[in-house]
């Protein structure tokens, strides 16, 4: 377990990139999901994730992952819990006050962090964990807020476009001249010659 949680700290930029693929693919599966119903997949999702990262990262399902930000290291195994950094008690060489024979997980978590590309989000102070989340998907809660995210910014892009075309309707019936053409395309051009 203690090799593999290393292993995965070690590789963090990949994990990292694998992390991301996955939020984009459970982001893009945000209609199906809705349609069977979060709740109804919430424990299936949740029974693989504790799977997958108890083994990887000896995740404790807090429910509120923040792996991305703590270089692949999970805060939760600090003895202490500590969400934001280590406490005064490090021992030389990076190890734990409490358990002497494993490294300090926010010694780890700044190394992690070195190696990834969005490895700068360790410097943002985290909230304190919501034990109300505890046992329940981060997965599937990441990439709702996803899906989430990529709807609003549709949505203004959207609403962006119509009130342009609104603008210049509006500018060309007060002002024809005045306001600005649409660009001609090749084949307009062709056709008035
Ligand atoms: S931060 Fe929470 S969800 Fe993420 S690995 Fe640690 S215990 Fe698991």
């Amino acid at each position: 377990m203690l090799y593999l949680r290393n292993l995965a700290n070690r590789r963090a930029r990949q994990f990292e990139w694998l992390y991301q693929c996955l939020e984009s693919v459970l982001a893009a599966m945000d209609p199906l999901f809705a349609r069977v119903g979060y709740s109804r997949i919430e424990r299936p999702v949740a029974f693989v994730e504790r799977n997958v990262k108890g083994l990887l990262f000896d995740c404790k399902m807090c429910g509120q992952c923040v792996l991305s930000s703590t270089g692949m290291s999970c805060p939760m195994n600090c003895p202490k819990q500590l969400r934001n950094g280590p406490c005064g008690g490090v021992r030389p060489g990076g190890y734990c006050e409490v358990k002497p024979e494993m490294r300090c997980v926010w010694a780890l978590a700044w190394e992690g962090a070195a190696r990834m590309t969005s490895g700068r989000r360790i410097d943002v102070v985290l909230p304190p964990v919501d034990r109300r989340l505890e046992g329940s998907s981060s997965w599937l809660r990441a990439s709702r807020e996803r899906a989430e995210q990529n709807r609003a910014r549709k949505a203004s892009g959207e609403r962006g476009r119509l009130t342009l075309a609104r603008t210049f309707w509006e500018a060309r019936r007060i002002e024809p001249s005045s306001a600005p053409e649409a660009p001609e395309s090749d084949l307009d051009r062709r056709s008035a010659r």
